[in-house]
């Protein structure tokens, strides 16, 4: 039941019981208004009964003084109070009219009749008196029969009195008890008005405002406790508690609304935080595989809801070639052809799924059910590394703009990863490759050298080096200008690099000397090699702007070293042996023996 329909009924009752409780008041009053008027009635009763008895004795008295004195003042007072008594009638109505009963007015009427009697006979004994026979008049109102008489009146009167006193104090205690009655339950209605009053109170002060307070004091405290979980209590009511609960209800959503912004903002600044720690670490990579492994690691963070893959570009046969895998993506194949893969296609961003029409990637393999895929293509410089993959784990649709934001954060900074890489790479290429002929430089000499030696000779195989030098190139140049003397290079290093199979290195050491080292070769297959080139290329057939420019001779100096102590001073034997075949006519090979010196050889 609403609280209004309860303190209305309340209400109501209240004023009933007060209205009842009112009413019994008058009656109450009533009944003692009742009792007051019987008390009244019996005053005036007894008065009237007092003034009978007391004019009997008055009457006999002067009687009695005058015949015994013979005054006349007793005679006149006598007559002059006989006068005032009315007759029998007249004091029966006076007494009727003062509320006496007809049953107990025959007791009066009785007692009347005797004082008539004993008038008489006063009157008999003053005319006796008077006629001098005093003994008569004495006789008449001293006699027994005198008395007797006086003895009857008396006795009717105490009658009458007693018959008036029985009725009155039924009467009296009749009114009294139902006054007190009427009272008894004016007070019970008044003392339940009062605590029906006081229950309606305590119910509506309960309700309407202890209650509420009580409840919105708790919602505030854990409002300021920043638990805006709470729910907020909705008193509508028209008063400072409905103001107060609004009020309190507009703080909660707006606190809501800031915790949520909070922690909105909180997740995207992890998120970010994490994004920027994955960045950071690929640029400290030094191969795709570092890359994908911090793929792996941190892309399940900023991604939590895709499983996914990092796919690298094989350019040689243009295929993606999957790097790395996070939360066990089940759909797109391990390798597939760049072709299958339409974001790939379109360069952009491509989610064939939600509610726009679209067509999904080839090398994603579809389910009964449609698979909520993300394909992001890998480019920098206008140049595709890669693709990053993503599928919704348990076919969960991932609808926020927000996680794309990411994920395009995402490809761009592993792109840039990618893209540094290869910067790198080629960089460090350029900076151990001659340009002119491919082959590494002197410093890539320098950096292979310590490498293959020490992987050579701990292993106790023996290393060779042949140095050559183009014989008399100082002449083509000057002859056929440097352009020609270029192409001779270029040449000579791709003769070398032919001879490069069977895990031999080719390096420009400078101008135009070469070096090839042979690990696990000994000097005299390295001998036989270096013949071997020496011979092919001599018998090349070098041409530069339809001109044939040659012959080109080179004079090769052989060094090997078999001990970990010598292969330091390896080139510079080599070297020292190159100087020997030189000055020996070039166009030949020369060995370099460390105990014996050089001996040329064919
Ligand atoms: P030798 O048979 O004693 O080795 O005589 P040479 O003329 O080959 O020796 P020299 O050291 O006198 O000359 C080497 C020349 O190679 C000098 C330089 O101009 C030329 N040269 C060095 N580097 C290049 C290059 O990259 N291109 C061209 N075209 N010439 C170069
Ligand atoms: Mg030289
Ligand atoms: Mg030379």
């Amino acid at each position: 039941m609403r609280l209004a329909t309860i303190t209305n009924w309340a209400y109501g009752t209240t004023v009933v019981l007060t209205l009842v409780s009112g009413a019994t008041m008058i009656l109450a009053s009533n009944a003692q208004e009742q009792e007051r008027a019987q008390v009244a009635q019996r005053y005036r009763l007894d008065r009237a009964t007092e003034r009978l008895s007391e004019e009997l004795y008055v009457l006999t008295g002067q009687t009695r003084q005058y015949v015994i004195t013979g005054d006349e003042t007793h005679l006149s007072v006598y007559q002059r109070e006989a006068r005032a008594l009315a007759d029998i009638n007249g004091r029966l109505s006076k007494v009727s009219d003062a509320g006496a009963l007809p049953s107990e007015l025959n007791a009066l009427r009785d007692a009347l009749k005797w004082a008539e009697t004993l008038h008489d006979k006063q009157l008999a004994a003053i005319a006796a008196s008077k006629a001098g026979q005093e003994d008569k008049a004495r006789q008449i109102i001293f006699g027994a029969e005198y008395e007797r008489e006086l003895d009857r009146a008396e006795a009717f009167l105490d009658k009458f009195q007693y018959q008036v006193d029985q009725r009155i104090a039924a009467n009296i205690d009749d009114a009294t008890a139902i006054a007190r009655a009427w009272r008894t339950i004016s007070e019970i209605l008044l003392g339940s008005t009062a605590f029906l009053f006081l229950c309606v109170l305590y119910f509506v002060f309960k309700q309407r405002v202890l209650r509420p307070v009580v409840r919105l004091s708790d919602v505030i405290s854990r409002l300021a406790a920043q638990d805006y979980e709470v729910e907020t209590p909705a008193y509508d009511q028209i008063d400072e508690i409905g103001d107060m609960a609004q009020a309190i209800r507009i703080f909660r959503e707006n606190g809501l609304q800031r915790q949520q912004l909070e922690e909105e903002r909180d997740r995207d600044r992890a998120v970010r935080d994490t994004l920027s720690r994955m960045t950071q670490r690929m640029q400290g990579c030094d191969t795709p595989r570092e890359i994908g492994g911090v793929a792996e690691r941190f892309i399940p963070v900023i991604a939590p809801r895709f499983a996914g893959a990092l796919y690298l570009l094989d350019q040689s046969r243009n295929v993606m070639t999957r790097l790395s895998s996070w939360s066990e993506p089940t759909h797109s194949l391990a390798e597939f052809p760049t072709i299958s893969c339409w974001a790939l296609r379109r360069g952009t961003f491509h989610r064939p799924s939600g509610t726009a029409l679209d067509i999904p990637c080839n090398h994603v393999i579809q389910g009964d059910t449609s698979v909520d895929t993300i394909c992001i293509p890998l480019t920098a410089q206008d140049e595709t590394l890669g693709l990053l993959y993503f599928e919704a784990i348990d076919s969960l649709k991932v609808e926020q703009k927000a996680r794309d934001v990411y994920l395009n954060m995402l490809a761009e900074n592993i792109a840039l990863a990618l893209a540094n890489l290869h910067l790198r790479d080629a960089l460090r290429a350029s900076a151990l490759t001659d340009p002119l002929t491919g082959l590494g430089n002197r410093r890539s000499l320098d950096k292979v050298l310590e490498q293959v030696a020490a992987n050579t000779l701990n292993a106790g195989h023996p290393l060779s080096c042949l140095m050559l030098d183009v014989d008399n190139f100082k002449r083509f140049n000057d002859s056929h200008g440097h352009d020609a003397g270029d192409a001779i290079l270029r040449q000579v290093g791709a003769s070398l690099r032919d001879f490069t199979r069977d895990g031999a290195l080719a390096f420009r050491y400078g101008g135009e000397e070469f070096v090839l080292l042979l690990p696990d070769v000994d000097l005299s297959t390295a001998v036989e090699r270096a013949e071997g080139i020496r011979a092919h290329i001599a018998s090349v057939k070098i041409s530069f702007s339809g001109r044939e420019v040659g012959p080109v001779t080179v004079s090769i100096g052989v060094a090997t070293s078999t001990d970990l102590k010598t292969w330091t001073d390896l080139i510079a034997t080599a070297d020292s042996a190159l100087l020997r075949a030189k000055q020996a006519g070039r166009n030949r090979v020369v060995v370099a023996n460390r105990r014996t010196g050089e001996a040329p050889a064919g």
